[in-house]
C-alpha cells in the first residue's frame, strides 16, 4: 500500500479522510479542498504551507517562501501549459 501525495501541495495522504471530499480517488488533500470540494486557488494554499514551513522548520519568511514555490513547482496541480 503507497500512500498518495496531494497533487497540489505534497501532503501523503494515508487514509481517505484525508482526502478531499472524503474520496480516496481525489487527487487533494483536505487542506486544499473548499468546503464545496473544490480546490483553491494557489495563492491560499501557498500561504497556507508558508505559514507550515514557517512555524515546523522554525525558519523567516523568505526561506519558506523559497521552498514551497519550489515544492509548488513540482506539482501536478500546478503544471500549467503556457
Ligand atoms: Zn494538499
Amino acid at each position: 500500500m503507497s500512500a498518495k501525495r496531494c497533487e497540489a501541495c505534497g501532503m501523503p495522504m494515508t487514509h481517505q479522510s484525508q482526502h478531499g471530499n472524503g474520496d480516496a480517488d481525489y487527487p487533494y488533500c483536505i487542506y486544499c479542498t473548499d468546503s464545496a470540494g473544490n480546490l483553491k486557488p494557489r495563492s491560499e494554499i501557498r500561504e497556507g504551507m508558508i505559514h507550515y514551513v514557517m512555524k515546523s522548520e522554525n525558519c523567516q519568511r523568505p526561506q519558506a517562501e523559497a521552498e514551497v514555490d519550489k515544492q509548488l513547482n513540482t506539482l501536478p496541480a500546478w503544471q500549467m501549459t503556457g
